[in-house]
């Protein structure tokens, strides 16, 4: 799986999720890929698409258990547990956190939280480097 940051003309932004980058290519071809908010389908990628997975072949998957792509949910919850041990949780003062850090006023450390859209446009704007994941499911397993 491969998730691409998408933008349509208007200038809304959204998240595809894609096979590959030929799926995105193809159902863009396709005016497939509509914006969710104006259903425009002139949409084109922002640079900031990251895999998810492996990119073996069917035939590996089908031969080799081991090699098939790791249920989403779950590795929500793999990602979400390994910010959560791992990053500072500011929840909403994220942007103000960002910005503290990046002027040398904190010390520099991993932090996540939550932030708005403008807080997000802002803080591309003074080149501060974050990125973005979906919130993970809840939990349903134990241990
Ligand atoms: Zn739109």
């Amino acid at each position: 799986m491969i998730v691409f940051d998408l933008q349509c003309a208007r200038g809304h932004q959204f998240e595809g999720w894609f096979d590959d980058n030929r799926a995105f290519e193809d159902q863009k071809k396709r005016q497939l890929i509509l914006c969710p908010v104006c259903n425009d389908s002139n949409v084109c990628k922002i640079p900031s698409a990251f895999a998810i997975g492996s990119s073996r072949t069917n035939t590996e998957t089908d031969t080799n258990p081991e090699l098939r792509p790791p249920d989403p949910a779950a590795l929500a919850r793999k990602i979400s547990h390994f910010l959560e041990n791992s990053f500072d949780n500011v929840g909403s003062d994220f942007a103000k956190e960002a910005l503290k850090i990046h002027y040398g006023a904190e010390e520099p450390r991993n932090i996540r939280g939550v932030s708005t859209s403008e807080e997000e446009k802002m803080l591309k704007e003074e080149g501060i480097r974050f990125f973005k994941i979906p919130a993970a499911p809840p939990s349903s397993e134990k241990n």
